[in-house]
């Protein structure tokens, strides 16, 4: 699964943060620390969010596998 990032025309104002990934019943989801309000939000997958307490950012995969050019 090779996954591209295309969300970096963006990030001038749009911060990144790194997903971790949860199981649960329902499916695989997202866990992000917040980097607004510093709680842990929830999503359905990456890329570009909107968190419960107004902010947006793009959920990228944790550290590992990341590859830059
Ligand atoms: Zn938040």
């Amino acid at each position: 699964m090779n996954q591209t990032d295309t969300y970096t025309s963006l990030s001038t104002e749009l911060r990144t943060v790194p997903g971790a990934d949860l199981v649960t019943s329902g499916g695989l989801q997202v866990v992000v620390t917040c980097p607004n309000c510093g709680a842990q939000h929830r999503h359905l997958g990456l890329g570009l969010r909107r968190s419960p307490c107004g902010t947006w950012y793009a959920v990228t995969r944790t550290a590992g596998l990341r590859s830059e050019a």
